[in-house]
């Protein structure tokens, strides 16, 4: 469903992806890691075109990125973006924050949007909290809704970009839950985190990124119990 053909990036002098070739397939669950610096973020934003390449080719659904003919806002509905930080519009309510995107982007009327926004609220698990505005909602909560969001738009795939990274130690795991079943409903997900017990028990592939190169690409079982590079080694004994 993604292809990374050869794709590099430079910010100035730092070569921040070198050669990345990655693919995930339909439903699969890709967990990247790696030291902070190694360009993980930057491969995610790529992916969603926030980022220009330099060369190489990135495809989604045989679709070749950047594709002209296509407006960017459409393709990057084709793939939800989940931030560290929320980035909810913190004047609009929760219902609104989810169909804003549909109405404005999708075409859909306002009633079905509601309709829908509804839904995917009840899904993660916060239909009550419609009403309400974001800053009336613990991070976790915040952090579901925008995964609520971002479904919203009918995504094709669905990148995460540390998700829980900012949240408290309590909140983590009610976004993992979400995870989880989004995984276990068969999503296609790239999922950056360092929750390690997230990456062994959901992912079908781990890809450790260190300076700007995909150094493994293996199982979770084969990476954990068997890291070969050196930088894995030391980047595992630090974390687990
Ligand atoms: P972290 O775990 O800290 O989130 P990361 O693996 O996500 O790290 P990136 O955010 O992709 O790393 O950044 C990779 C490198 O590129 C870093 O050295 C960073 O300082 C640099 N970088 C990122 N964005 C920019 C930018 N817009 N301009 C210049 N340098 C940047
Ligand atoms: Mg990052």
């Amino acid at each position: 469903l993604i292809e990374l053909h050869e794709v590099n990036k430079h910010f100035g002098e730092l070569h921040v992806l070198q050669d990345i070739n990655l693919t995930v397939g339909r439903g699969e669950v890709v967990v990247v890691i790696g030291p902070s610096g190694s360009g993980k973020s930057t491969l995610c934003r790529a992916i969603n075109r926030l980022e220009p390449i330099e060369s190489g080719t990135i495809r989604l659904d045989g679709q070749l990125l950047p594709d002209e003919g296509k407006p960017l806002a459409r393709l990057r509905a084709e793939v939800g973006m989940v931030f560290q930080s929320f980035n909810l519009f913190a004047h609009k309510t929760v219902l609104q924050n989810v169909s804003l995107g549909q109405v404005k982007v999708r075409g859909r009327r306002k009633d079905e949007a509601d309709r829908r926004s509804r839904e995917l609220l009840d899904r993660v698990g916060l239909a009550s909290q419609a009403p309400k505005y974001p800053a009336q909602l613990s991070g976790g909560q915040q952090q579901r809704v925008a995964i609520a969001r971002a479904l919203a738009m009918d995504p094709k795939v669905m990148l995460f970009d540390e998700p829980t990274s900012a949240l408290d130690p309590e909140m983590i795991n009610e976004v993992l839950e979400v995870m989880q079943q989004l995984a276990r409903e068969g999503m296609t997900m790239v999922v950056v985190t360092h929750e390690m017990g997230f990456a062994r028990s959901a992912a079908n592939r781990v890809v450790f990124m260190a300076d700007g190169r995909i150094v493994e690409d293996r199982s979770p079982e084969e990476f954990f119990t068997d890291p070969r590079s050196d930088r894995a080694k030391d980047f595992l004994s630090k974390i687990l």
